[in-house]
């Protein structure tokens, strides 16, 4: 039987007030029920280490979508529910959403008999998961508030900062898990135990990756390069032999590593810049990491990983596109030929922010890491004040002049040739009269 131990004084001690309300009133609904509901998994184990997480997942020690429904009547939420599965998602008023599951095993052991539901069944289900430190129920209805259940130590793994499965097979039933378990052990600082890490090494000998589809491998894989600071677990990936199950030539070089640090350096500085610009942090990092693929290769490492055929053509475009001009600009620095600003701007305008910082994180030349940076920072939000409407005013007649007129009216405002609206206009004047 699983050790139990009380860590209400904690709940109340780390979790938000209005958290701390919201277990109470689906514990409420539980007692109603007469169903002992658990909130388990990442939850329980981020409260324990002091981390925040307000992901609720739910366990109901029986039927979960009847609670699930119940307890949004009560409150005023919406809930999908999924029966095949038994799982649904509580969406409250205030829009946050609740992950609810249930354990009911029901055996009926003779027709027109109630069934019997299986009473090991919160065990069964906590079974299923990846590693002990997810394994964690805390019990939530009014009676047991706080109680721990921990039928596979993982509260000596938390203490001990470990990752270790729940038996030999976990592998070569879930192959993600190989990704999963570099996920949390980088991310927590926690080390995965020894005989953990041997079954990762021998799953990966018999190849179980190679059974794993495209799309699953490619999620996993954007999660780990969507962490604060993924070259750890990208390290660790390419230690214990992963990165080839992405292409057989991808590897982490010096090289791969300096673009990857250079990635998280500049990927800091644009967020601090530009809180509000998205930016996928992941694609900037999958590109430092292929960076010394061909790109031939590196269409293939994309569809391995069953990335849409249209963006990847377009990435792979841009990628193309990027390297081409970073010979370019170093040639052309090289000679200390002096670069206008619209021609810094030519360079760059179109090329998505993710291949921009890729291209600073690859080149090793402080120059054209500072021509990227002027072009993020000032050319590529400065624009002209005339349109094609004031061109038109102005007299021009219908025909391809205007997007010429146009051009150089921008290039004039980036290359300081015009500063204000009176000089544009009067330049506009100049060229119109040129060009009739
Ligand atoms: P994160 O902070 O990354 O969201 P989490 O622990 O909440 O961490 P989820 O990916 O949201 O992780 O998964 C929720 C729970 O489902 C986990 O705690 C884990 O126990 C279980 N789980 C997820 N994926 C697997 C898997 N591949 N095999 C077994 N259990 C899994």
């Amino acid at each position: 039987s699983p050790k139990c131990r009380s860590i209400a004084a904690l709940v109340n001690r780390r979790l938000p007030a209005a958290t701390i309300r919201l277990l109470r009133d689906l514990g409420r609904t539980g007692d109603e029920l007469g169903l002992p509901v658990y909130a388990v998994g990442g939850f329980v184990r981020d409260l324990l280490l002091g981390v925040e997480n307000l992901d609720l997942d739910l366990t109901v020690e029986g039927d979960g979508i009847f609670f699930a429904e119940r307890f949004a009547r009560a409150k005023g939420g919406r809930v999908r529910s999924h029966p095949a599965f038994g799982t649904a998602v509580v969406v409250l008023s205030d829009g946050s959403k609740l992950d609810v599951a249930s354990t009911r095993l029901e055996y009926y052991e003779s027709p027109g008999v109630l069934p019997t539901v299986e009473r090991s069944s919160l065990r069964h289900d906590l079974y299923r998961r990846d590693f002990t430190i997810n394994t964690l129920a805390i019990c939530i209805n009014s009676d047991r508030f706080g109680m721990v259940t921990d039928f596979f130590g993982g509260q000596q793994d938390i203490q001990q900062r470990t990752v270790r499965v729940l038996h030999n097979l976990s592998f070569v039933e879930d192959p993600t898990r190989v990704f999963r378990a570099i996920r949390f052990e980088q991310r927590l600082a926690f080390r995965i135990a020894p005989h953990t890490e041997n079954l990762i090494r021998s799953a990966l000998r018999m190849k179980v990756l190679d059974r794993v589809g495209g799309i699953r491998l490619f999620n996993e894989l954007v999660l780990i390069l969507n962490e604060q600071e993924p070259l750890g677990a990208v390290r660790r990936m390419a230690m214990l032999g992963l990165l080839p199950f992405i292409h057989p030539q991808l590897r982490l070089s010096p090289e791969t590593e300096r673009a990857m640090t250079e990635s998280s350096r500049l990927l800091t500085w644009f967020r601090l810049l530009y809180l509000n610009d998205p930016c996928q942090q992941w694609q900037v990092y999958f590109l430092a990491l292929c960076e010394r693929l061909r790109d031939d290769e590196f269409q293939e490492a994309c569809r391995r990983l069953s990335m849409p055929g249209r963006f990847v053509s377009q990435v792979f475009a841009h990628r193309h596109r990027a390297l081409v001009m970073l010979e370019t600009l170093q040639r052309r620095l090289k000679r200390a030929q002096d670069l206008r600003n619209s021609e810094i701007y030519d360079s760059f305008h179109g090329l998505p922010l993710e291949i921009l910082l890729y291209l600073a994180a690859r080149t090793k030349n402080d120059q054209v890491r500072r021509l990227v940076s002027l072009y993020i920072t000032r050319l590529r939000h400065m624009r002209r004040e005339l349109d094609g409407n004031a061109l038109k005013e102005l007299g021009l007649a219908p025909g391809p002049n205007y997007s010429r007129i146009m051009k150089r009216l921008l290039d004039a405002r980036l290359d300081a040739e015009v500063g204000t609206a009176e000089e544009e206009r009067t330049l506009a004047r100049e060229l119109i009269a040129d060009a009739g």
